[in-house]
């Protein structure tokens, strides 16, 4: 069972109540006050020689920040942060921090390490001032492709350095998958919404319900008079498990599942959008993804909802905080299981029963650890005749997702590997002249931070390729 220490830390951030939470889609964790902000900044002992900006893949300046915290200078802390990052108060909130900057905090190797991303947290929604130095306008043009943390940080960039930016997004609102994906009881929209708010009134141009592929063309982009592109399109589409029974109804996607209650609101009582709501669900996986997809269900009225992972819970890569979060809520974990079939229920005297076709049960093999993969993760192996069914109404899977293949099809000389990801250089070019990518669309699901961290570097590589050119 988990492994982690759940003991109540003295500087504990509030969070709502377990039970209460189970049953509503507001924000989980509420934020520190100032004096547990103080607290906890008051912890940092400065070290000589800090690692935590090494394990931060955007190397926020973390000694810097928290000192202004512990002056309760809120907005010298916000300024020192905005620096390197774009969005704090979605990296504050769903960093996997336990793997990055706290990771490498000295004061972690005995205790508790500094809670650095609680702390941007803090001081991103409590600055007054968030004003950043625009340049004078160059007159030159970029286009970014995909509105997602990549896309956002890359226009960002590109406006503070005074490029004209045009932000061409497949759905109908920004954002990517911290609105589609992440749902709101982690990362509340409008959060996001402030972060686009921004964007937009420093200057950043968002064209909607426009996919890059099939509206447009990259060639058509640059036929438009935008001097470089931005490829920031994500990893939207799910991988399933090829094993039989997952084209009955009520199997889902992750992807699917958590687009059809965020973004196309299904979570609201007067919502119209189709989703199977109550009874029994299995999520397959044991991501961030298959942990947000496990408490949307519990919130939209499942009786039990089971997570299915086919390693142990040292293994699973969520961040922690969530997975802690799930098992106070009474999400149940089914652990050393791979699925083998999924079973649907059918009348054979009735076939206009409206329950044919639907999901009654779900069958897995249980798995052992065997030896590591190349990875260093003990590949499982399943054991022998172990197989055993599950009765449930619902089947989540989230297993991870690939990029679309749509811009490489369109777009001749834009290679990518054999996973579909853009192939970039360290600087974010492309094998095609002016294309530049990062985020998903390049590494496959991966984080936030990495996403913005490639945002800001392919910024800056357009500007170095369009100040030569010009
Ligand atoms: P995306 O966020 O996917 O954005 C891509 C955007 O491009 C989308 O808006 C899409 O609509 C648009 N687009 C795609 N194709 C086209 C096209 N052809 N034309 C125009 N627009 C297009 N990471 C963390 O760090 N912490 C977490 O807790 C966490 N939880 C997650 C939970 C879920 C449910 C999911 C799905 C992911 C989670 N991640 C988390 C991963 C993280 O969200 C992603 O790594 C990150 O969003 C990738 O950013 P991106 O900008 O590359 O792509
Ligand atoms: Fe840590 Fe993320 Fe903030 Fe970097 S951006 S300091 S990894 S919380």
């Amino acid at each position: 069972m988990a492994n982690f220490n759940m003991q109540p830390n003295k500087n504990e951030m509030p969070m709502q109540d377990p039970i209460a939470r189970g049953k509503n889609f507001s924000e989980v964790a509420l934020g520190y006050t100032e004096e547990q902000a103080i607290n906890e900044a008051n912890r940092c002992i400065n070290c000589k020689n800090p690692q935590c900006v090494q394990g931060c893949p955007v190397a926020v300046n973390i000694p810097a920040f928290i000192n202004e915290i512990k002056n309760n200078n809120i907005d010298g802390a916000y300024a020192i942060i905005a620096n390197t990052s774009n969005l704090p108060a979605i990296c504050g909130r769903v960093c996997p921090q336990e793997t990055q900057c706290e990771a490498k905090c000295l004061r972690g190797i005995k205790g508790e390490p500094v809670a650095i991303g609680r702390l941007e947290r803090y001081v991103a929604d409590n600055a007054k001032v968030k004003s950043s130095e625009i340049k004078e306008k160059n007159g030159h043009k970029v286009a970014v492709v995909g509105s997602g943390p990549a896309g956002l940080t890359c226009a960002g960039d590109l406006i503070k350095l005074g490029y004209d930016v045009t932000v061409y997004e497949a759905f109908h609102t920004e954002g990517g998958v911290l609105v589609y994906g992440i749902p709101e009881f982690r990362l509340p929209k409008k959060i996001v919404k402030e972060e686009v708010d921004k964007l937009k009134e420093m200057g950043v141009e968002f064209v909607h319900n426009v996919i890059i592929g099939k509206t447009l063309t990259i060639d058509e982009l640059f036929e438009m008079g935008f001097e470089a592109v931005f490829v920031g399109s994500g990893a939207g589409l799910p991988n399933f498990m090829g094993i039989p029974g997952e084209s009955y109804k009520g199997v889902y996607s992750a992807n699917e599942f958590l687009t059809r209650s965020n973004l196309m609101k299904a979570y609201r009582e007067d919502a119209t959008t189709p989703i199977m709501k109550g009874g029994k669900v299995a999520v397959v996986g044991g991501g961030n993804v298959a942990m947000d997809a496990a408490r949307t269900a519990l919130r939209l009225g499942a009786e039990k909802v089971t997570i299915i992972y086919r390693r142990s819970m040292e293994e699973l890569p969520a961040r922690k905080e969530e997975v802690e979060n799930a098992i106070e809520e009474g999400i149940e974990f089914k652990l050393l299981c791979n699925p083998v079939k999924i079973d649907a229920y059918f009348n054979e005297n009735d076939k206009r029963d409206p329950k044919n076709g639907f999901v009654k049960s779900i069958t897995a093999i249980k798995m052992e650890l065997g030896e590591p993969d190349e990875n260093g993760r003990r590949r499982p192996v399943p054991v022998p005749n172990s197989e055993f069914e599950t009765e449930v109404n619902t089947v989540i899977i989230a297993i991870g997702t690939s990029p679309n293949p749509l811009i490489k099809d369109t777009t001749s000389g834009l290679d990518v590997n054999r996973r579909g990801g853009i192939i970039v250089t360290e600087e974010g070019a492309t094998t095609k002249e002016g294309v530049y990518a990062g985020g998903d669309a390049v590494t496959g699901a991966s984080t936030v931070i990495s996403a913005m961290g490639a945002g800001k570097t392919a910024a800056k590589a357009i500007d170095e390729y369009i100040s030569k050119k010009a």
